[in-house]
């Protein structure tokens, strides 16, 4: 099972970040549009369009391409800023200079937006670092302004700087509590993974519980996959633990398992059935093989000591199992076949009469 990393989030959130550039490619051509037919671009606009067009595209290609993709957020946001920061510089000196309140309040309330870019695109840290940057950008220019040095700025501009300090301080605050907030949505989800998967395993042996394998044969037999599977059942296990004492009888059945699994082949699935029996589900294989492997099984065990002295053996039914098939049969049939291993004197294999 997958556990959560960056990499995955950013997986996730990569279709908004491509739709948002797929946006801003569009209001970008659209408004270049417009300005082009009423006849009001001037050249460095047209330029600037074209710039702008052929960098947000380059970083729309990019986005395709996994390994790229934080390269590509890292870029929208390093041209994002650029763009607002110099632009905000260069109004702030023609407000200053002009006393003109608009040329400056035009784009200051743009710049929040590099906020909303670092934290919903860049990791966690790296977008408190840029947008905290920013806002020094903007605490060094408001204090610029405040102090006044050359005696130009006019208090109406005073008045929108203290306004811009209080009000980026505000949207900072706000985007450090979505930081919060992804990084416990991120923690709960490896927690949940984590618990789904402890909900899934054997905690005495480490193989997947009967939970899991009915889900995994329903999945199956959704999938109307032929499966051959193999119900095993340790011999006389009561015994071993009457004799050697449940410390030794937990150290045979881990070292049964150790065995099963050795022999197993890459795509079956082996897990505890319950007690002392185990089920291998044993995919896209034919009534005849899977025999030849439960053969190979029952084998094996019976050549192998465990814990030092141990020996024991083990007794399997197998039962083909086809998609229109009844689960409640095919287990009958497999338990059936397990129970004549056993009454015929056990450290058998017997197949199941049901095909
Ligand atoms: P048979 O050959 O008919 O299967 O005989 P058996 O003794 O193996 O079967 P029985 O059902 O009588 O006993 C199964 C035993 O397996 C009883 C139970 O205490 C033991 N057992 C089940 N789970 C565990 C476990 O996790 N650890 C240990 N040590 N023993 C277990
Ligand atoms: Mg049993
Ligand atoms: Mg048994």
């Amino acid at each position: 099972m997958k556990f959560s990393s960056f990499h995955t989030i950013l997986q996730d959130s990569n279709r908004l970040f491509q739709a948002l550039l797929l946006f801003g490619i569009c209001t970008t051509g659209i408004t270049w549009l417009i300005k082009e037919i009423s006849g009001v671009i001037l050249e460095h606009d047209r330029l600037a369009y074209s710039l702008c067009l052929a960098i947000v595209l380059g970083v729309l290609f990019l986005s395709y391409f996994k390994r790229f993709q934080l390269f590509a957020r890292v870029c929208i946001f390093l041209f994002l800023s650029g763009y607002f920061v110099s632009l905000t510089i260069v109004n702030f000196f023609v407000t200053v200079n002009t006393g003109n309140v608009y040329a400056l309040a035009s784009v200051i309330h743009w710049l929040p937006i590099l906020y909303v870019v670092s934290f919903l695109f860049l990791p966690s840290r790296t977008a408190v670092a840029a947008s905290v940057t920013i806002y020094l950008a903007v605490l060094a220019m408001v204090v610029i302004g405040l102090f006044d040095l050359s005696n130009q700025v006019s208090n109406q501009i005073k008045a929108l700087l203290y306004n811009v300090s209080v009000a980026h301080l505000f949207y900072l605050f706000c985007m450090l509590g979505v930081v919060q907030l992804k990084t416990e949505q991120r923690k709960h989800k490896i927690k949940a993974e984590e618990m789904e998967r402890a909900a899934h395993i054997d905690g005495l042996l480490g193989i997947p519980n009967r939970r899991f394998l009915e889900k995994h044969l329903n999945r199956l037999h959704q999938e109307k996959a032929s499966m051959v599977i193999l119900l095993i059942d340790v011999d006389h296990f009561k015994l071993i633990n009457d004799t050697y004492g449940h410390w030794i009888g937990d150290d045979v059945l881990r070292g049964v398992v150790e065995c099963l699994q050795h022999n197993l082949r890459p795509g079956d699935t082996i897990g505890r059935w319950g007690g002392e029996e185990f089920l291998i589900v044993a995919q896209d294989t034919h009534l005849d093989k899977a025999a030849a492997l439960a053969e190979r099984l029952r084998d094996a065990v019976a050549e192998e000591t465990f814990g030092s002295v141990v020996h024991v053996t083990v007794s399997i039914g197998v039962s083909e199992f086809c998609w229109n098939e009844q689960w409640d049969n095919v287990f009958h049939s497999v338990d059936k076949a397990l129970y004549r291993a056993k009454s015929s004197g056990r450290n058998k294999v017997v197949i199941s009469d049901l095909v």
